[in-house]
Parts: C-alpha cells; structure tokens; sequence
C-alpha cells in the first residue's frame, strides 16, 4: 500500500503525447496542446505538496514536438528510454504520459531497454482527455503519481483504469475506459475502494548493477501473421534474400488450432529464413496463448530448430525484444550477440516477459 512518505520523493513526469493532454480545437476535434497538461497538474489540488500527502513531489517535462501514439517507432522509444536515463539519479520515480494506442508497445521497449531499472517507470494515458468535464485522465494522472513513488517498484508498469500492469505483458483490447489488460500475468497492483493495493510478490526482484540502456533497439525485424496456405512461401524468400530482414515474428493462429496445414506453411518460410540466419520466434496470436507442449513437440517434429518457441510473451513483445538483442551493436554496427545467443536468449526470461522454465534471469 502507498504510506504517508512519499512527498519526499520526487517523480519526472514526461509528456510525450496523446489524448491525456489533448484540447478540442475550434472545429471540435482533439489535438495536442502545449504546456496544457503542465499547467493543470502543476495546479491540481490533490497535487499540490502537503506533508501528509501520498503524492511525490513531481516536474513536468513536455516533448516539443507531441506525439500521437500511433505515429511513434523505436527511435521514438529509445528516446524515452534516453531521457529516463539522463534524469535517473535526479528522480525516484519516472511517470510517462503517452497516448493509449502504443501505450504497450512503449512500455514493452522501455522494459528492455532501461536494464537494472531500480525505480518505478510507470506508463498511463487516458481514453478522454483532462480538458473534457467526465474523463479518466485525472484519476489516471493522480494515481500513476502516487505509484511512481513506490520504491517496491523496479520495473516498467501500465497504469490504466485502476490497475498495474507489467508492461512487457499487456495489450490494449478494447476502446473504453478499461482499454488495457493483462491476460497471461495477473495485475501487480489493484485499486481497492480508496487504497491501491500492490502484489509485492508479482513485483520484479532489485537488480544489482548500474541502471543503463544498451541497445540501439533497431534490430531489423517483421512480424508476420501467418495463417495456413497463404502466400507467403513464395514472398517472403524473396525479402530473406535482400538480406535487410535480421528477426522474423511469425503469429500463428491460436492455441488448439495448430493443424497440419500451418506447420505445412510455415515449414519452408522457417527454413529459408534459419539457412539465411534471421532469427525466428513463434508466438500464438490468442491474449492468452502460450503453446501446449503437446502442440510445442508437434510443431518440432515439423519445424525442428529452426524456430524458436517462446512461450506465452505476447507478440510485441517478442517482437520488441528481438529488435532489442539484435539492437545490442558493436560500434561497426554488427550485431554483438551471436545467432545462437539470440536464439536462446529470446526463450529466457529477461524482464518478467515470459512465464520462466526455471533458472536465473541472465543479465541482457
Ligand atoms: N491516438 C491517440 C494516441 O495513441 C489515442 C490516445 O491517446 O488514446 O496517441
């Protein structure tokens, strides 16, 4: 539960985007408004510092340029992960506010790339902005304040509609105000009437080492849905060929439905593309899919090695984290780990992203 003690604490509030912040323009549609939601935070009364307050002390830094979500890359994430890094020892909590339609995606690259994160990075959005009268932004806003502060916290989280969710975990299933969920790992953290209750044995351990980001996270990676009999025996050798692809993400049906035909698609896609050394990780496509092993040794006997089976990572994050291992550059630009460590690396449990098999999480 939050205590009493956190005005002492101080949080970066980075305002990258959104609706949270948004204003009706005088046509009546939402667009980004400068220095709009500085100002109101800055003058919230359940903000303002007070010594009995559970709120930290907290500074608002907009992005120049506001970014819708939907139009944000990995550069954009690496950028984040940047300035986190840059204000790390000033702050001891990190708060991003950042539009819900990539709000995942964001927080999935921050979880790789901000290693040994010992302080809280929390991700919130809102589905209505804190310009309209009856919205989720302020209550949003407060509250992922108020867990930013929690030093329990090591990790990067989502905060939506009063839950926590392990960011590397989650998806945005649905256009209200519960827009988020988290199907293979329960909530860390749940309002409970006026108390926010977190799971502390769901929580990621302290790390040890200094907090850095390292990886370039531009990996060069496609993520494809694959569904039996399509085209893409045919297409994709010839963008293998190219020789730009270095990860492939193939998302099969879901879990059940892993019949002879699939494997019998996916079969010459995976073995081309593991002649030419892309990496290949296959995922389901279900929220809450992870393979049988049942199914998992069906598909072997098809595929061999020459994918690697993931567990139940959602498909960003498999995406993400490929882009992230194969990001770790040498400063000739090749990539630093080997095809081999990729490959075993995608099937270890870095940041709470897969339901681990156990063993050590190794140190990425
Ligand atoms: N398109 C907006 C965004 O993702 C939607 C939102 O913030 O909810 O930036």
């Amino acid at each position: 539960m939050l205590s009493g003690s956190s005005s002492s604490r101080r949080v970066l509030v980075l305002y990258v985007g959104g609706t949270i912040g948004m204003k009706k323009n005088a046509k009546g549609s939402l667009e980004p408004c400068p220095n709009y939601l500085t100002q109101e935070m800055n003058n919230m009364q359940e903000l303002k510092p007070s010594a009995s307050s559970a709120v930290a002390q907290f500074e608002v830094k907009e992005y120049e340029t506001l970014l819708d979500s939907s139009d944000m890359n990995h550069r954009d994430h690496l950028r984040i992960a940047n300035d986190v890094a840059k204000h790390y020892e000033a702050y001891d909590g990190f708060l991003i506010a950042h539009g819900t339609d990539t709000m995942h995606y964001t927080a999935t690259a921050l979880s790789f790339l901000l290693f040994n994160l010992a302080k809280p990075v929390i991700v919130t959005g809102a589905m209505v902005p804190l310009a309209e009268p009856f919205n989720d932004a302020r209550r949003n806003l407060i509250l992922s304040l108020m867990i930013a502060s929690n030093p329990s916290i090591c990790e990067v989280c989502v905060f939506f509609n009063d839950s926590l969710f392990r960011g590397n975990r989650c998806n945005k299933v649905r256009h209200n105000y519960a827009a988020f969920e988290s199907t293979n790992y329960p909530a860390l953290g749940v309002m409970e009437g006026s108390q926010f209750v977190l799971r502390e044995r769901l929580l990621l351990p302290q790390p040890t080492g200094a907090m850095q980001v390292c990886s370039r996270l531009d990996g060069k990676v496609a993520c494809l849905h694959v569904v039996p009999d399509n085209e893409l025996p045919t297409i994709l050798p010839a963008i293998l060929k190219e020789g730009t692809l270095e990860g492939l993400v193939l998302v099969v049906p879901g879990v059940g439905k892993l019949h002879g035909a699939l494997a019998e698609t996916l079969r010459p896609i995976a073995a081309f593309a593991s002649q030419q050394k892309v990496v290949v990780a296959l995922v389901v496509q279900d929220l809450r899919g992870t393979l049988q092993p049942s199914e998992e040794a069906r598909l072997r006997r098809t595929l061999g090695d020459t994918v690697v089976y993931v567990g139940d990572m959602t498909p960003t994050s498999a995406e993400v984290k490929l882009s992230y291992l194969i990001g770790k550059r040498r400063p000739d630009g090749r990539c630093a780990l080997s095809y081999e460590k990729i490959r075993s690396t995608m099937t270890s449990n870095l940041r709470g992203e897969l339901t681990p098999s156990g063993g050590p999480m190794p140190s990425l």
